[in-house]
């Protein structure tokens, strides 16, 4: 297993219920084993329940009524608003778990207040009709993407989706990484070593922001640091919310093979070669030619390579880089 402190510690702000918290409307919960098992050991949570403080548990179901445009949370039995006290917790809640520097956030699906998407707005008869009536989000998870749009959010059911849930493990990792970089109160050499030891990692997110980072970086001076760590994030978090697609990692994949071609033999070059190719056809996961790569790394030795951290952007256990459906 990984040793947690090989990597930051990652805060999430996550639906109390899915922690296994029985706040539920039926007083149940939503316990979701990736998050408590597979994610817990390298996170600190931050918990939050739009309804169970304001409603009590167990409570009347709640849905989203459409008046024309004007968004309200009614009860489904007693038709009683409750919008009121549901947004005065998300106005102190949001900025509360955005001081506290989580890095990303989980969020129950499904829910009126917690949702993410696809939740109903019904009309003010009560009645929803599908496609003709309008879907959206949650009150709570639609006020913190804007406030903090950068933020990676996700749906715990989303995230059984292998490739949504590469995309978020790299992106809440990377993202921890970068929130410590920036507390230590790094100096233009720190910044340059960041921007060094992320450039296949971002490659692999996008090359066109990449290259804008760049520049960023290499005009940095200790008198415009602060504005060049500003706008170095802001790429950053640009970069991150990219879903990596299978061609751009194949592309990082040949650029660090192309680091050991004047050494390999045309064995260790055809393996290569057919491993990649095995995962451009979807037939090996990714961690396959890591593998490889991993090999002539240690064999050859590259300082520039073995700290690339896209070849360890997170722990090894959550074994996200073994399944074929990671990469699209
Ligand atoms: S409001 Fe959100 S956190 Fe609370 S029980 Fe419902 S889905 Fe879970």
């Amino acid at each position: 297993m990984s040793s947690p402190s090989e990597f930051p510690q990652v805060r999430l702000a996550v639906s109390d219920c899915l922690r296994g918290t029985e706040c539920r409307y039926n007083g149940g919960h939503a316990q979701d084993d990736f998050l408590n098992h597979g994610l817990a050991p390298y996170a600190k949570f931050y918990p939050f329940c739009p309804e169970a403080p304001v409603l009590g548990t167990p409570r009347e179901t709640i849905r989203i009524v459409n008046f024309d445009g004007e968004i309200r949370v009614r009860g489904t039995r007693t038709d009683t608003d409750v919008t009121q006290g549901i947004e005065d917790y998300n106005r102190k809640m949001i900025p509360k778990l955005l001081s506290q520097g989580v890095d990303g956030a989980v969020v129950k699906s499904r829910s009126p207040t917690c949702g993410m998407e696809r939740i109903k707005f019904y009309r003010p008869t009560g009645e929803w009709f599908g496609s003709q009536d309008k879907m959206g989000q949650g009150l709570f998870t639609a006020r913190l993407q804007r406030e903090a749009p950068w933020l990676a959010v996700e749906e715990e059911g989303r995230l059984k989706d292998a490739w949504l849930r590469e995309n978020f493990v790299m992106h809440v990792f990377t993202q921890a990484r970068w929130r410590e970089f920036v507390e230590a109160k790094p100096d233009v050499k720190a910044l340059q070593t960041f921007h060094r030891q992320h450039k296949f990692l971002l490659q692999s997110k996008s090359e066109a922001i990449f290259r804008e980072m760049g520049p960023v970086v290499a005009q940095a001076t200790p008198q415009t640091l602060a504005h060049a760590l500003t706008t170095y994030e802001s790429l950053l978090h640009e970069a991150l919310s990219q879903h990596s697609k299978r061609g751009a990692v194949i592309n990082v994949l040949d650029h660090m093979f192309g680091f050991f071609k004047a050494s390999l033999n045309a064995e260790e070059k055809a393996h290569y070669l057919e491993t990649r190719e095995e995962f451009r056809q979807g037939i090996v996961p990714m961690i396959a030619v890591i593998k490889v790569l991993q090999q002539f790394v240690r064999h050859y030795g590259s300082d520039y390579l073995s700290e690339q951290v896209f070849l360890h952007p997170y722990p090894a256990e959550l074994a996200l880089r073994s399944k074929v459906e990671a990469y699209r």
